[in-house]
């Protein structure tokens, strides 16, 4: 029979949103349950120095994950390995499926699932997919040790990715649609100076080739964006970076969402069209996706929570409006 877990806050996500929240919703004497879901400590697991985190000049991502979920277990937290499948809205409290089996039951739930990478959806992207192709430079750089890489994305995670491969790479190219980066500008100039990085403007992926048995990467064609010229790229390893979209399908079909998918939120708040029901971070954020901004969701969400709970005082088991 399955197990059943009541609690006041549940916390969905182990991102700096979700585990702020788990350290704000325990210090106030919630007894928050927080599910870690697939990627426990989230996207800063996948990368290595985070630089804008106040307080460390320089952290590894993985690093100041483990220090967040050790904090909010401390503050009295409970952090369950266990993946949310479904919630029904429809009456309070809430009813929380899991893949274990467990069915999680509480009167407010925060919703901090966070992003995931985005794929061009080319068919022979999707055919050397973990053969080749990679949207996570630190979990597969490794692999190519010695050979050529490409890299396809202008922002933040291609240049971070780019620069973290030409610890591996013989040789680097970005290949990026425009003539402009998008990234900060410290990172720009950190590629710019890099002997190992080439960099294709106004190109775009067109197709990944390589051999079927085994089967593996051998190179990439680019066309240029105006003239349609294609270029042959040889490579044995190709990272897309080209952006995250919300990881919102636990809620899609529920909450109101925009800007490609982010959940809404009231203004200054992180209430959704549901009472009892908050959003935290990259869930909801279309414009600012960093760590600071989604712990400083996770933090206002958990205050929201509380002041909600204290609101509804034995009221919280009545058919959610
Ligand atoms: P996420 O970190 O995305 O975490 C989401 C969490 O939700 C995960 O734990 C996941 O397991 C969980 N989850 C999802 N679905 C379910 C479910 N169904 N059930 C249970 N749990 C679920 N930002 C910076 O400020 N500085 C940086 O240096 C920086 N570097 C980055 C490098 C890379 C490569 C990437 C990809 C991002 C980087 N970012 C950086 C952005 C930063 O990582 C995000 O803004 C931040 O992690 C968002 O936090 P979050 O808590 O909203 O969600
Ligand atoms: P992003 O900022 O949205 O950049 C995505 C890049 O991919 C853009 O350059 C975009 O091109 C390109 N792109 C999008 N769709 C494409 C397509 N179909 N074909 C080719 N190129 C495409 O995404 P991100 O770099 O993953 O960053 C996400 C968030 O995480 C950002 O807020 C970022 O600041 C944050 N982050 C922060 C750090 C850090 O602080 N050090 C590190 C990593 C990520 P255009 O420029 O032409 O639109």
């Amino acid at each position: 029979m399955a197990e059943t877990r009541r609690t006041k806050v549940l916390i969905v996500g182990s991102g700096p949103a979700g585990y702020t929240a788990g350290v704000y919703a325990a210090r106030a004497m919630l007894e928050p349950i927080l599910v870690q879901g697939m990627e426990p400590g989230g996207q800063l697991t996948t990368t290595t120095e985070v630089e804008n985190w106040p307080g460390h000049t320089e952290i590894q991502g993985p690093e100041l994950m483990v220090n967040m979920e050790a904090h909010a277990k401390a503050m009295g937290c409970e952090v369950i390995t266990d993946i949310i499948t479904a919630i029904d809205f429809e009456k309070r409290p809430f009813t929380a499926r899991s893949d274990s089996g467990t069915v999680y039951v509480a009167d407010a739930i925060i919703l901090a699932t966070g992003a995931r990478a985005k794929w061009l959806g080319l068919p022979s992207e999707e055919k050397f997919k973990g053969f080749g192709v990679s949207a996570c430079a630190t979990c597969d750089g490794f692999f190519y040790r010695g050979q050529e890489i490409v890299v396809i994305g202008g922002g933040n995670t291609a240049v971070e990715e780019a620069l973290f491969l030409t610890n591996f790479a013989s040789k680097v190219t970005l290949v990026h649609r425009r003539d402009a980066l998008r990234s900060e500008k410290i990172l720009q100039d950190r590629l710019f100076k890099n002997p190992k990085v080439e960099i294709l403007w106004d190109h775009q992926l067109d197709e990944v080739y390589g051999t079927d048995n085994p089967l593996g990467v051998e190179g990439v064609k680019v066309k240029h964006v105006k003239t349609g010229a294609v270029t042959d790229i040889p490579a044995k390893g190709v990272f897309i970076a080209i952006g995250h979209a919300p990881a919102n399908e636990l809620v899609r079909d529920v909450l109101e969402t925009h800007m490609g998918g982010y959940v809404v939120t009231r203004p200054d708040s992180t209430e959704t069209s549901i009472p009892g029901i908050f959003a935290a971070g990259d869930l909801t954020d279309h414009k600012y996706r960093q760590a600071v901004t989604s712990a400083g969701m996770g933090c206002m969400a958990a205050l929201e929570a509380e002041r909600w709970l204290a609101e509804q005082g034995d009221d919280v088991e009545i058919a959610a409006e």
